[in-house]
């Protein structure tokens, strides 16, 4: 392998790994309507939060726990 291949070879890992952290990062975002109640645990969620996290699902505590103990669906 020269030089230019394994360079090439490098580049590619590299953008493999930053499209996965993108995708990675845009699948947690939250998108389109946000819910009006917790879809977790059934409490109403703030008007504030909605607004401030278009697309929200969950209610501030459930999105802590889903935070600290990550959220695979
Ligand atoms: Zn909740």
């Amino acid at each position: 392998m020269n030089h230019e291949e394994l360079l090439e070879r490098t580049n590619q890992k590299l953008q493999a790994a930053t499209d996965k952290r993108v995708a990675d990062i845009c699948s947690r975002l939250p998108h389109g309507e946000s819910a009006t109640h917790c879809v977790d645990c059934g409490l109403s969620i703030a008007q504030g939060r909605r607004d401030a996290l278009p697309g929200v699902q969950h209610c501030i505590s459930c999105q802590e726990i889903n935070d600290r103990y990550g959220n695979h669906r």
